[in-house]
């Protein structure tokens, strides 16, 4: 019997997901990508794609968006209709799912239990954008699947033994005790890349890392000795660099200014700060890094610029937590594709010991720093599908041997 391990990533308005074969002796198996799958809402269409391990196309379909049908359930059938017709002798062993927030207590991968999914509900103000639709997702999971083991794996475990000074806010102290603190993100992307680096150049990834995880969130991350010491990110995924279309980095004052001076609800000061701010919301024309980047409208130019410039000064004082970097690793789609926003961030770098080769990097190299840089740079494509794989059969593995 074929064992699958399926990943899910819900959003609030796409489903991600991955198909793993796992293979061998249960306590060693090794998985392998089967398919790679997105469910997305088109308007009042829905859309399945679905992609080979080798990234070709191997099935589309659209469908008619029914209000009777909530989304992450009906996205689900699909992706299940699909997985039974292509693969009707094998058994799904296990699901993953992406969870944003863990909060304090929620350090590692853990099966999902009704006490489980209740501390998660709980931390839904922390990640009002992604939390709430990662649970749904579990959820359909579990009715989809009833005897299949959910795990959730966090993006918050890989920050967790976060030294104090990048943990807490300079707020009377019981805030801190109670759990308004630093946690980071983007943690299965960096634990993902981490292991790759190791792979890759152990030497420079037992040292001084700077990771940026440049997608549609961004935030950049100091690993010393494959582990997280500080982020970007804070208590929520707001914190740090602009994104897509959330702000980053903000003056609290501002939002004192907006609900005091400008009446705003927090419900609009929430609208505004996820979903209008960021790239969309300098530019005025896009989140879309590509848009912005074929555009020449000057606000198209300056939100790029701003981009570029947070990247620069977190880079720069995250250099400074770690007295000195060995090596910069660039992910997500942004960190991957977009040799410019890489050469404008690395530019007049070579204090920090960093030099880049301009034709490796826009060739979108593994290796993008020249012979004579100290510290290496790395495209590495990130895989937060693999890392919740992994992490998943793991959890199964230990509680089959508990
Ligand atoms: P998410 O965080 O939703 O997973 P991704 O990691 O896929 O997002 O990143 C999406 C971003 O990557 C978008 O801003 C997109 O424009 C950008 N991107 C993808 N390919 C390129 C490219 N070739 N050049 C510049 N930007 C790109």
């Amino acid at each position: 019997m074929t064992r699958h391990v399926v990943t899910l990533n819900a959003g609030s308005s796409s489903i991600k997901f991955a198909l793993f074969e796992a293979m061998g002796k249960a306590g060693a198996e090794t998985l392998s990508a089967l398919a790679i799958g997105i469910v997305e809402m088109l308007g009042d269409e829905r859309r399945l794609t679905i992609h080979d391990g080798a990234h070709t196309k191997i099935h589309e379909e659209t469908w008619a968006e029914s209000a009777a049908t909530p989304f992450h359930a009906d996205a689900l059938r699909r992706i299940l209709t699909w997985r039974r017709a292509g693969f009707p002798r094998a058994q799904v062993i296990a699901a993953g799912h992406r969870v944003v927030h863990g909060g304090m207590h929620y350090v590692a991968p853990v099966i999902v239990t009704d006490e489980v999914l209740r501390d998660l509900q709980a931390l839904v103000p922390l990640a009002p954008l992604h939390e709430p639709h990662n649970i749904a997702g579990i959820l359909a999971a579990r009715e989809a699947w009833p005897h299949v083991r959910q795990v959730a794996c966090f993006d918050t475990a890989f920050h967790h033994a976060h030294p104090f000074v990048n943990d807490v806010f300079a707020l009377p102290r019981h805030f801190y005790d109670e759990g308004v603190r630093r946690y980071g993100f983007h943690g299965l992307s960096y634990e993902y890349v981490t292991g790759r680096l190791r792979e890759i150049a152990p030497f420079h990834a037992a040292g001084r890392v700077v990771a940026a995880h440049l997608g549609n969130g961004a935030s950049m991350c100091a690993i010393r000795d494959g582990q997280s010491v500080a982020s970007s990110m804070g208590f929520t995924a707001l914190d740090g660099l602009p994104m897509g279309t959330r702000c980053g980095q903000l003056d609290p004052g501002v939002v004192l200014y907006l609900m005091q001076e400008k009446q705003m609800s927090a419900a609009q000061v929430t609208d505004l700060l996820y979903r209008e701010s960021g790239l969309k919301g300098l530019s005025g024309l896009s989140q879309d890094m590509r848009e912005l980047e074929a555009s020449d409208l000057p606000e198209a130019q300056q939100a790029i610029e701003y981009f570029v410039f947070r990247i620069r000064r977190e880079l720069g004082g995250l250099a400074a937590v770690l007295k000195g970097i060995d090596a910069i690793v660039f992910c997500g789609g942004i960190g991957e594709n977009s040799w410019h926003v890489r050469e404008r961030v690395l530019e007049g770098m070579e204090w920090i010991g960093v030099e880049l080769d301009r034709v490796a990097n826009r060739a979108n190299a593994q290796v993008i720093s020249s012979e004579r840089s100290r510290a290496r740079v790395f495209v590495i494509p990130t895989d937060e599908e693999a890392m919740i794989a992994r992490h998943t059969l793991a959890v199964v593995d230990q509680s089959a041997e508990a």
